[in-house]
């Protein structure tokens, strides 16, 4: 049987709604396995939308991100596996605390590397997807996840590293997903602006960062994917504790987005096939008989 399988690799439950998750619903929904690997439980994410913040939530984060992360799963259609690493939280202060003991952040590289090669050696993934090396949003959870994404890229084909791990088996490609561009914010900004609105933006604008607009330059890939954005807003919807249904997410109508942007943004950061870009698919140049 030849199938493909892609592979996205998310620090946080939610995260995988909110990345590349229409690439996600588009391949599933095309007859590609896709499985998400999400390496910690959520469990230091604040509440975030008000409606949420309710006695009945309180302490029981770990169980209820569990379950949200099962029905957005369900809506996109893919496979999901939990690594099992605790959420080293966000750190907020000045100076910032420190990482609380036995996170993810902390755990040593090569056993978070371990655990993630094990379930490509069993999954066999064609293509993986994960974070550029700034984490795309600074959280130590999201640098961590592009760190061992790297690694186990690395090392899951080489059968002398971690031998009792499985079968090595080769990756043919490693994607960043850059979802977070100011053109794109722009785009939907002025169009906000074109029907005399204000726009939920402006104020990302205004602080953006011109450090990140190196990202935009680095996009090798875009999935034309505009069919499943209704399935990635259900998917981020289903993330009940961690998105306010009020917020910028789902300012823009859909329709705009559909006709301005329609495309999801990848970076290829490493191949081991030849490759021609810019592409417009994330598994062009696989072979599919293996
Ligand atoms: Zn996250």
């Amino acid at each position: 049987m030849s199938e493909l399988r892609l592979m996205a690799v998310h620090a946080h439950p939610d995260d995988e709604s909110s990345k590349g998750a229409a690439t996600m619903a588009k391949y599933a929904d095309a007859g590609a396995r896709v499985m998400v690997v999400t390496l910690t439980g959520g469990e230091r994410g604040d509440i975030l939308n008000p409606a949420m913040d309710i006695p009945e939530v309180h302490g029981r984060m770990a169980e209820i991100r569990r379950d949200e992360m099962a029905r957005a799963a369900e809506i996109l259609g893919v496979e999901h596996r939990w690594l099992g690493f605790v959420d080293s939280g966000l750190p907020e202060g000045d100076p910032l605390p420190p990482l609380p003991d036995g996170c993810f952040a902390l755990a040593p590289l090569e056993e978070s590397t371990e655990a993630l090669v094990r379930v490509i050696r069993e999954f066999r993934p064609h293509v993986m997807t994960t974070y550029d090396e700034t984490g795309g949003y600074p959280h130590p959870d999201h640098i961590r996840c592009h760190e061992v994404s790297v690694a186990a890229y690395e090392a899951a084909g080489d059968y002398l590293r971690y031998p009792d791990a499985g079968e090595p088996w080769n990756v043919s490609k490693l994607y960043y997903i850059h979802g977070f561009l100011r053109d794109r914010m722009q785009t939907l900004q002025d169009e906000f602006a074109k029907h005399g609105l204000e726009g939920p933006f402006a104020k990302w604008l205004e602080h953006w960062n011109p450090d990140r607009d190196i990202f935009a330059k680095r996009v090798t890939t875009r999935v034309e994917c505009a069919k499943y954005f209704p399935q990635r807003d259900d998917a981020l919807r289903a993330h009940a504790t961690q998105i306010d249904p009020n917020s910028f997410f789902f300012a823009a109508p859909l329709e705009w987005q559909e006709r301005l942007w329609p495309t999801e943004e990848f970076e290829l950061a490493r191949s081991r096939i030849p490759v021609t870009l810019p592409e417009t698919d994330l598994f062009e140049g696989v072979e599919v008989d293996r």
